[in-house]
């Protein structure tokens, strides 16, 4: 089990934890790990996603770490809309906004989560299936 450094405490009394050593995608938040990147705010990061599933897949991430989004939904709510804001933004930079677009938060094992660091997908550029595989 990996060892959390918890060095600062919301006033809701939710534990943040701002980076984790082992966790990819706080190395590429921090520079350790090289990434494609798309577009930055105050408090995300958006990037390729290394193995594309469309022509515009872009993963949009907060700077300091949560799980999944259950825990940044619970912890705080408005880098939660932060993110979903930017998602927006990387389709409207990547000219996808009109023609349509997928946001997705694969959460858990049954979803496929593999990097346990909160990511929104954003998918789009051709048109996607429904329902997901
Ligand atoms: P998920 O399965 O929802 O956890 O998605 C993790 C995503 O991270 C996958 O789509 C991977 O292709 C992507 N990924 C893994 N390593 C990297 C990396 N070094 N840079 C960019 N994307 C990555
Ligand atoms: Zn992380």
């Amino acid at each position: 089990m990996a060892t959390l450094y918890v060095v600062d405490v919301t006033g809701q009394g939710q534990a943040r934890i701002p980076s984790v050593p082992e966790c990819l995608f706080c190395r590429i938040v921090s520079g350790g790990v090289p990434a494609s990147r798309v577009l930055e705010s105050p408090r995300t990061l958006s990037f390729r996603d290394i193995s594309p599933q469309a022509p515009t897949h872009v993963l949009v991430i907060p700077k300091v770490h949560y799980p999944d989004l259950a825990a940044l939904a619970a912890a705080d709510g408005s880098l939660l809309t932060e993110l979903i804001n930017q998602a927006a933004e990387v389709a409207r930079a990547e000219g996808i906004s009109s023609s349509g677009y997928r946001v997705v938060f694969n959460t858990g094992a049954d979803a496929g989560q593999a990097v346990p660091h909160v990511h929104a997908h954003v998918l789009g550029g051709r048109a996607l299936s429904w329902p997901p595989g």
